[in-house]
């Protein structure tokens, strides 16, 4: 399968329409963004690691029958996909308060939530992706009711599947964002990615940030960070 037209370039990947009209490509780039694009920058090797970091979470939640666009890993950087119409919901899975729930609702960060917070956002960049809720969803049109409670019983699963496995490579699973999009015949399925731009992972023995808050807040060793999740997660 080769690229044929780009139809989108975002802050950290390209999506090619290929000969298939139910396939694209998604091409992984090294830019790196935060605050909704005001800080810019490059973390070198970032798109081959989040390429691989991906696709083996998602081949690992397919085996557990969560569905995804996942379909095959072409090179280091790219991977075919199923084209989906991506549902513009931003869902946050949250375990352990950090980053804006901890501002927003001044739960310091590291405290342990007594349960799993669900959040979503509205996807839309000139507006900063505002949180919204389950009402807000519905009178926007932004997706059913019964697709809603779909892809929050998958967050749900998707959670305690990743944290499950995460746990015995002494990964903690702090928080991470999920996005879901509709295939041609109407499924909700898991797209986008999973990787160290869209999760927060900690060491669970030094508490040592392994995700993008390295970048975000001017930790240093963010290349090192992300190399050390790929090591763990492919032992490579
Ligand atoms: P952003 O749009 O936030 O800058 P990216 O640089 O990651 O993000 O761009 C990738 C885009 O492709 C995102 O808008 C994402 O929603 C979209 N996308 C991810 N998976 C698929 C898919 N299987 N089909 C169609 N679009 C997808
Ligand atoms: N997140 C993301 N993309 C976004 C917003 C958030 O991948 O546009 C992820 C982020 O990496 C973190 C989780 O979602 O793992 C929760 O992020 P938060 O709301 O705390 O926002 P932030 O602190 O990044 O502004």
């Amino acid at each position: 399968m080769t690229k044929i037209v780009q139809i989108y370039e975002g802050k950290a990947k390209k999506v090619y329409t290929t000969e298939n009209p139910e396939l694209y490509i998604v091409d992984y780039k090294d830019d790196a963004t935060a605050f909704n694009g005001e800080k810019k920058g490059t973390i070198l090797g970032k798109g081959v690691i989040n390429n691989r970091v991906t696709n083996h979470l998602m081949k690992l939640l397919e085996k557990n029958y969560i569905p995804t666009h996942f379909v095959e890993e072409l090179s280091e950087r790219e991977t075919l996909v199923k084209k989906v119409t991506i549902i513009p919901i931003e869902v946050i899975v949250r375990n352990i308060a950090a980053g804006s729930l901890s501002k927003r609702l001044g739960i310091p960060e590291g405290t342990k939530l007594s349960k799993t917070i669900l959040e979503y956002c509205y996807k839309d960049d000139a507006l900063g992706d505002p949180i919204i809720n389950n009402y807000h969803i519905d009178a926007l049109g932004l997706a059913t009711p019964e697709e809603l409670a779909i892809i929050a019983k998958y967050s749900f699963e998707i959670n305690e599947l990743l944290q499950n496995y995460l746990k015995d490579l002494y990964i903690e699973l702090i928080d991470f964002k999920l996005e879901f999009g509709k295939t041609t015949d109407g499924k909700v399925i898991l797209a986008d990615e999973i990787s160290p731009d869209t999760c927060r992972f900690w060491d669970s023995t030094t508490g040592e940030k392994l995700d993008k808050d390295r970048f975000r807040r001017d930790l240093g060793g963010i290349e090192d960070a992300y190399k050390e999740i790929l090591k763990r997660l492919l032992g490579e």
